[in-house]
């Protein structure tokens, strides 16, 4: 069983031609409703490549709360360990989607309220994990007790750093592999990128967007190159590139093979629009990696 300690939130998606300036209307194109949420993305990666998955996180009682749960029931997620807050919203992001670019304001309603004790209440569940997925969409003080739980257990840990202005220093040595794509990885370890993945190998590994990902072995930089693709929606391609790279992981590929198929499998969701809905089953991965 892979584990997820993570956000849950229902995006509110609306496309547009022309991004707004300051005290600008625009028309969009269109508007749709989906599940996200990192952490919920992310389970759900990793259940459509057919792996047993449960998710540790908090929503609201209100309708999105109800809709995003019983979304994550239809995936085969396990859920008996996301808490349900009667005077919380569920967490929602306000995404504007143009030219397959994105720009997204999350609203954390009741992933805040998922805190140190839900998570030590549940040290004996987090134990049993073959590994545990996390993003930083819920509080850092529940990620740093969520991390030394693992730590002490022998859990192997993917860490995704986003958003990124939620790190802490700690995580690093925490972590077993630390997921962040470039930016994210300029704001944590400084502007050479180069000289980062050096200091932790096999350990650090950077997404490239539509250039695939990199790390260092601890003798050269490695990269992997990704499949060209036709972009329609880049929304959730680092979360399905965080669950594929785990379930690859425990599968016992190395990182370079992880990331090879994190890459197909991120690659086959950007060519669908909202961040789940484009997620790939394990055969079309295997598919797009013959
Ligand atoms: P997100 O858009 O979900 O926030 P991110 O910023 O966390 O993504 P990126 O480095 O942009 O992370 O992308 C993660 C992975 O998704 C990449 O390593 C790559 O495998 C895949 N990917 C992203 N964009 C594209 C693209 N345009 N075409 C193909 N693959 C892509």
């Amino acid at each position: 069983m892979i584990t997820v300690i993570g956000s849950m939130n229902m995006d509110l998606v609306v496309e547009t031609d022309h991004v707004p300036e300051n005290g600008e209307t625009t028309l969009g194109t269109s508007f749709s409703t989906y599940f996200g949420g990192k952490g919920a993305n992310q389970a759900v990666a990793m259940a459509r490549l057919g792996r047993e998955v449960q998710m540790i996180g908090a929503c609201g009682t209100d309708e999105y709360g109800k809709m995003a749960l019983s979304s994550l029931k239809d995936e085969n997620i396990k859920t008996d360990h996301v808490f349900l807050f009667s005077d919380e919203t569920t967490g929602i992001a306000s995404i504007i989607v143009s030219d397959a670019d994105n720009r997204i304001i999350v609203v954390p309603g009741a992933n805040h309220r998922l805190t140190p004790k839900e998570i030590q209440q549940l040290e004996q569940e987090i134990a049993k994990s073959e590994m545990v997925v996390m993003q930083l969409e819920i509080p850092s003080n529940t990620v740093h007790a969520a991390l030394k739980i693992c730590k002490e257990h022998k859990i192997p840990v993917v860490l995704n750093p986003a958003p990124v202005n939620n790190f802490n220093e700690e995580f690093i040595d925490l972590a077993t592999y630390l997921t962040p794509n470039e930016s994210e990885c300029k704001s944590i370890f400084g502007e050479n990128i180069e000289q980062s993945l050096e200091r932790y190998p096999n350990k650090l590994i950077v997404t490239l967007g539509e250039k695939g990902a990199r790390f260092y072995n601890g003798k050269e930089h490695v990269f992997i190159k990704n499949f060209e693709t036709k972009a329609v929606d880049t929304t959730g391609a680092g979360d399905t590139f965080n669950g594929s790279f785990a379930v690859a992981l425990t599968e016992g590929k190395n990182i370079e093979e992880a990331v090879r198929f994190a890459n197909a499998s991120a690659s086959l969701a950007v060519e669908k629009k909202g961040a789940q809905s484009g997620m790939p089953s394990l055969d079309s991965v295997l598919n797009r990696l013959n």
